[in-house]
């Protein structure tokens, strides 16, 4: 039996960020994997470090993705150098092309409700005419159904399979026991300290990380939590490489490195469905052309589909049990864009007790609130 001073269960990005954090807590830090996992979407998404549009709503949420964005550059810095590994991070601003008007006035709603629950009256993102969107993509001509876009100068992208690999590689270069191929079947809790049984062994520590994905709803519930996630499927497809033309991603659509095409505009609800679906790609790949009639001409050559992590109001969950104090659940829809946040902010509360500001707000508590209102 092993015993560390915390277990973090899940692998993904979220679950390396705050196993990175704590490492650098000085604690003993061992983190299990069930591997193998079809719906893991830390591996399958688009790799956006994406700030405009988020947190209609919640102000709170709005300035904890914009946080994160400030905190990305340095973050990178340090991940690159720690590891040697490149995560062909950019921050070039980012767009939302509008097809038609009625999208054009649609964004531009949400946009003002933004500003309007800003803190200081101020969202820094702008809506630009066409002529304005085509000036800032000098190398693609845009579709005539084109009528605008908004912009936001915090938005950029990188590699998330080399951010996967980075976190992995400085957990265990930092001394981090990584046990991948470890599924979680039992959490029990005694005398403050939690007993771990997983399909290779019985695990114990003084604290536990549930940051498991879409097994959050059943893993929370070992340690008298109710984090209740579901999962919504998106579909993605990359074309064949082409010389670099995309200057900056834009929802849905960005170029990488290489020169492919990454191409993701879908939301399904089909339960733990991830089969791909030739319509959808049809349908994307119509909206991609409409925008760019010039890509037409690319091939698709690969497509998949990945399953998103979302709680019923699609904010982060960050909670620590009532119950078994010392076990704690961390989930959230952008776990690229936040990981930052997880490494640096999530550690530091779990670790020891500091609380972002108004941090209350991403509580399981906030469900209570809306049930009895
Ligand atoms: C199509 C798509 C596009 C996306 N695009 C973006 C984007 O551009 N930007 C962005 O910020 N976010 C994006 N996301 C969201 C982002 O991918 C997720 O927020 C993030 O990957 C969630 O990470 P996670 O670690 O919580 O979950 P996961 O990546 O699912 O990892 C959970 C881990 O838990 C492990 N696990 C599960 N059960 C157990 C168990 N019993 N015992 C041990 N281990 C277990 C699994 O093996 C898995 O490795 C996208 C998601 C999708 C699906």
């Amino acid at each position: 039996m092993e015993h560390s001073d915390f277990l973090v269960v899940g692998g993904g990005v979220i679950g390396s960020a705050v196993a990175c954090g704590l490492l650098h807590k000085k604690c003993s830090v061992t983190l299990l994997d069930a591997g193998g996992d079809a719906f893991n979407a830390s591996l399958a998404n688009f790799g956006l470090v994406w700030v405009q549009g988020k947190g209609q709503g919640s102000r709170r949420y709005a300035e904890w993705c914009h946080e994160a964005s400030e905190l990305f550059p340095e973050y990178v810095r340090q991940l690159e150098t720690e590891t040697g590994i490149d995560l062909a991070y950019r921050k070039p601003g980012g767009l939302v092309l509008c097809h038609g008007e009625e999208e054009y006035q649609k964004r531009e709603k949400v946009l003002e409700r933004l500003r309007n629950e800003s803190r200081h009256g101020s969202y820094d993102c702008h809506m630009l005419d066409r002529a304005d969107v085509q000036k800032m993509l000098p190398n693609l001509t845009l579709g005539p159904g084109i009528t605008g876009g908004s912009y936001s100068a915090h938005d950029g992208y990188l590699n998330p399979l080399a951010l996967l690999k980075a976190l992995h590689m400085s957990f265990t270069q930092g001394g981090g026991h990584f046990c991948s191929g470890t599924a979680v079947t039992n959490i029990g809790y005694q005398h403050g300290r939690f007993l771990v049984t997983t399909n290779s062994g019985e695990f114990t520590a003084e604290k536990i990380v549930l940051a498991a994905g879409n097994a959050m709803t059943r893993l929370s519930r070992m340690v008298g939590m109710d984090v209740q996630v579901h999962p919504e499927q998106g579909q993605l497809m990359v074309t064949e490489r082409t010389r670099p033309t995309l200057s900056m991603p834009i929802s849905g659509i960005q170029q990488t490195a290489e020169g492919s095409f990454i191409v993701g505009l879908s939301n399904r609800n089909v339960g733990f469905n991830t089969d791909t679906d030739t319509r959808l790609m049809k349908q994307m790949a119509q909206r991609v052309v409409n925008a760019f009639p010039a890509l037409a001409c690319l091939k698709i050559v690969r497509s998949w589909s990945s399953l998103r992590v979302l709680t019923a109001d699609g904010l982060p969950i960050y909670q620590q049990s009532e119950r078994c104090p010392g076990a704690y659940a961390v989930t959230a829809h952008s776990g690229v864009t936040l990981a930052p946040q997880h490494q640096i902010h999530i550690a530091d509360w779990i670790a020891e007790g500091v609380q972002p500001e108004e941090f209350e707000r991403f509580s399981t508590r906030r469900f209570d609130v809306e049930k009895t209102a």
